[in-house]
């Protein structure tokens, strides 16, 4: 049996904290490939055009074998959900043990998410630590452990592990942030990310 990640995300664009985590998933774990699954629509927010973050997706993960980018996510053109994804991907990848990236914000608010009981149990949680708003010690553990609890009062049971990783604390929404400001986002993503970034004028006005 294969054993593979998703990472799912809106990916707006993609940043060096995403590309540090898919690579310590492979590492730490005995996944063998991370698929990187960018939203269409993601739930509640509204993000650049699926094109260009794609385009960036692809650009950033070309030059490692064991990442793969889906657009599977596109297909169904609607909201994206987690849930329809792992179904989806599941046809196509048969015989697999699934796991799912997820950075611990994300993770925090799975008992939330659309059929998130019957995801929870489908797949192997890797979470990456990350400071949460307020927080000035990462408290990562007590977190996925509370999360662990709250899903186990409604009879769920999820398997979880923490990924060993130096806390990184960029995120897309700095970067947006940066380029409205006309702020450098260089060594934030990737040089090729930035120049896509640039020759499309992405993100320099605010919406
Ligand atoms: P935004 O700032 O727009 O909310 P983001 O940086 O959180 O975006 P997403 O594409 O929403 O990026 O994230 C995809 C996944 O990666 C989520 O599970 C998120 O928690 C995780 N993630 C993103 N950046 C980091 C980081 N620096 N450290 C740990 N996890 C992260």
């Amino acid at each position: 049996m294969q054993q593979l990640a998703i990472f799912g995300g809106t990916f707006d664009p993609i940043h060096w904290g995403h590309l540090l985590i898919a690579e310590t998933a492979l590492h730490q774990t005995a996944i063998e490939k991370v698929i990187w699954t960018p939203s269409f629509q993601p739930p509640h927010k509204t993000a650049a055009l699926f094109e260009h973050r794609l385009a960036m997706l692809q650009i950033a993960t070309k030059d490692n074998s064991a990442f793969t980018v889906s657009q599977i996510e596109a297909k169904s053109r609607g909201n994206s959900y987690a849930i329809n994804t792992l179904i989806d991907l599941s046809a196509c990848y048969p015989n697999t043990r699934w796991y799912w990236i997820v950075g611990l914000d994300t993770f925090q608010t799975l008992p939330r998410w659309y059929r998130g009981q019957e995801l929870a149990q489908m797949c192997n949680w890797l979470i990456a630590p990350r400071f949460l708003s307020g927080e000035t010690i990462p408290q990562s553990e007590l977190i996925c452990k509370q999360v662990k609890q709250q899903l186990q009062k409604q009879s769920v049971t999820i398997h979880w592990q923490l990924l060993h990783t130096p806390l990184v604390g960029i995120s897309s929404s700095l970067i947006r942030q940066f380029c409205r400001e006309g702020q450098s986002i260089r060594y934030l993503v990737p040089e090729e990310v930035r120049s896509y970034m640039t020759f499309h004028g992405l993100y320099t006005r605010s919406i």
